[in-house]
């Protein structure tokens, strides 16, 4: 069990705990009881912990830590561990780090060798994936997809012959032009899955063809308030055998031509992104 400090030299631990993703049933016993007992919590949004940690009669300290502070924040971080204090990460909601801040705290206290647990609990892409119906044996979490269309078309490119299953996060207003990108660039015979506002009242799953979803939430016919998980099937076999043809064209290339220039004629050849081909370029030349 954590303690506000530990007494002699042993340095703290750093707790990084899961908290709702709505339903506050959901907070785990010894979530409760980790962010009650340590020393300080390091909280995306204070208002927001606080507000949280007062539907549990827990007083603990907080101190703010999000994209702009999270670096200035490290220092004072790893003082207070190396001096006994056992912390806490949260973030607003579900698991820290995932789309939320604190990798980089947990990599410095990582990296200075002070330990660091994690308390699991909830996570939307977790909760989304155990209820789709799509394969969860290999899955690629993609965050949020760019907001413009152009850098989101982009994104999905490279991501068109994984084989794994996507799942992304969306926006309540761009969820519609997200399911008709990814339908236009991956295909809309895909298996498609919406999950909104999971573990909340008003908790809505969509699942069909990404082109059916597409059509629906274009057509207004869904409610667009809310959060948002989308998950799409991994590329069929053909989209993978594609995925093979690309690394033998950037072989044939890269007999001539550095991997700058082969991913160059690549990007035009199979109208891919350059920076993806190049990537690939170095992989297979460091195999050689
Ligand atoms: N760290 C969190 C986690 O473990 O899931 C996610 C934080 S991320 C900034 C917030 C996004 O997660 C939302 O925009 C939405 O895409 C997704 N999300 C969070 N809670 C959700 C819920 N109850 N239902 C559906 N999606 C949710």
């Amino acid at each position: 069990m954590p303690s506000r400090s530990s007494a002699g030299s042993e340095p703290g631990t750093l707790f990084v705990v899961a908290t709702p993703i709505g339903n506050l049933d959901d907070a785990s016993p010894r979530a409760l009881a980790t962010l009650n007992a340590v020393a300080l919590i390091a909280a995306e949004d204070t208002r927001h912990t606080r507000a949280l940690l007062a539907r549990w009669d827990i007083d603990t300290d907080t101190i703010s830590l999000h994209e702009h502070n999270e670096q200035a924040r490290i220092p004072g971080l790893l003082e207070r561990l190396r001096s006994g204090e056992d912390l806490a990460l949260v973030s607003d909601a579900g698991t820290p780090l995932l789309a939320d801040p604190g990798y980089r705290l947990v990599r410095a206290v990582v990296a200075a060798g002070l330990p660091v647990r994690p308390v699991p609990g909830p996570c939307a892409l977790v909760a989304a994936l155990s209820a789709s119906g799509l394969p969860t044996d290999r899955f690629l979490f993609a965050g949020f997809l760019p907001a413009k269309s152009g850098s989101r078309k982009a994104a999905l490119v490279e991501l068109r012959a994984t084989l794994s299953t996507l799942v992304f996060y969306e926006t309540p207003h761009r969820i519609a032009a997200a399911l008709a990108d990814a339908a236009e660039v991956l295909g809309g015979d895909r298996e498609a899955w919406v999950g909104r506002e999971l573990t909340k009242r008003f908790e809505t799953h969509y699942s069909g063809s990404l082109g059916e979803l597409a059509e629906r939430f274009a057509a207004g016919d869904e409610e667009e308030r809310g959060e948002f998980v989308l998950i799409i099937g991994g590329a069929p076999a053909a989209a993978a055998a594609t995925a093979l043809d690309a690394d033998a064209v950037l072989e044939a290339l890269l007999v001539e031509l550095p991997a700058s220039k082969a991913a160059k004629v690549a990007a035009k050849l199979l109208d891919r992104p350059r920076q993806a081909l190049f990537q690939r370029c170095l992989e297979l030349t460091s195999k050689h």
